[in-house]
């Protein structure tokens, strides 16, 4: 018997960072601080993320690309991983992510790439609480997800291991 599903997710859009909750605000701020403070010299394409953890603490991460091109690492995975290396079992409540590159202008919302979906997906699953994602380009509209799972369907975990 074939089964057809449909696989679905909510999102919300903001027009401008000033309809954000005003933590959110926050949170997008230390993700565009972060941003401006990328090492993109070969993508000329800065990113940002922000990581709010249980405790209320922001961490920041922003890309590093490397001269050996696969070296570098994403600013998502970089914020997460060093969430992860200083509070090995805080929660994570959310993430904000922007972009802007240096050769045009961003106006849509960036979103994570594969790899950082998989990583961020880790946490999620580990911690059993849904991470908000809040995703921002350098202009334009802003979008709110209520978990990284909706980036990520039919995701590979560690349950498919035991
Ligand atoms: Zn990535």
């Amino acid at each position: 018997m074939i089964n057809q599903k449909k696989i679905s997710f909510d999102i919300t859009v903001y027009d401008s960072l000033t309809e954000l909750k005003n933590n959110d605000q926050n949170l997008m701020s230390a993700a565009v601080k972060a941003r401006q403070k990328a090492y993109a010299p070969y993508s000329s394409f800065n990113v940002g993320a922000s990581v709010l953890l249980e405790n209320g603490e922001i961490i920041e991460g922003n890309n590093q690309e490397n001269a050996s091109y696969p070296s570098g690492l994403c600013a998502e995975r970089v914020a997460v991983f060093y969430a992860g290396a200083k509070y090995p079992s805080m929660k994570i409540k959310a993430i904000a992510i922007t972009a802007a590159s240096l050769n045009h202008e961003v106006s849509e919302p960036a979103a994570p790439c594969g790899n950082c979906r998989q990583a961020i997906s880790e946490y999620e699953f580990r911690q059993q609480e849904p991470i908000r994602i809040l995703l921002m380009g350098e202009t334009g509209c802003i979008i709110e997800c209520d978990s990284l799972a909706d980036l990520l369907p039919l995701g590979f975990n560690s349950s498919f291991l035991n």
